[in-house]
């Protein structure tokens, strides 16, 4: 009787991100290796409910960068149902987000620049066409944390 029961019942597991705490902080971002993607806040993959269902966990990484509280949910569910234009959209920002850190990185271990410069210089050679891109504020402060962990592993 009890098999059959929970043969009905959908099964659900701990949300392997924020480890069921509905909320993803700094530990979960640590530990999941995605310190200079995302930012802590209401968990993306179990929906700030703490649980999540065994073929969410198969089919999108628990450490997938572009899923997160920031898209709309339209956005969201495509990525679960594994809609392609939208996969393809999560490889090219994930790729945009390492290329613009690998950038970074070289601009100030070679050429000694400070965030500012950097920010000049990267707008100056980014497409307009790119599919993302950062407000020239917020890319500003995005290569000082960059630059504050390359300065924290080097020491
Ligand atoms: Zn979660």
């Amino acid at each position: 009787m009890m098999l059959f029961k929970s043969l009905f019942k959908k099964s659900t597991l701990e949300c392997p991100r924020c480890l069921g705490t509905t909320f993803v902080d700094w530990d979960d971002i640590h530990r999941l290796n995605r310190t200079l993607k995302w930012a802590p806040g209401p968990c993306a993959y179990c929906l700030g409910t703490g649980r999540v269902s065994k073929e969410m966990i198969a089919q999108v990484p628990v450490d997938y960068t572009y899923l997160t509280i920031d898209l709309p949910e339209s956005e969201m569910e495509k990525i679960k149902d594994g809609d392609e234009e939208t996969l393809e959209k999560g490889r090219i920002h994930e790729l945009f987000l390492d290329n613009l850190i690998k950038y970074v990185e070289n601009q100030y271990l070679n050429n000694k620049m400070d965030a500012e410069s950097i920010a000049n210089l990267y707008l100056t050679t980014e497409d307009e066409t790119a599919l993302f891109s950062l407000e020239r504020e917020n890319l500003v402060q995005y290569i000082e944390k960059i630059i504050e962990l390359k300065r924290a592993e080097l020491n």
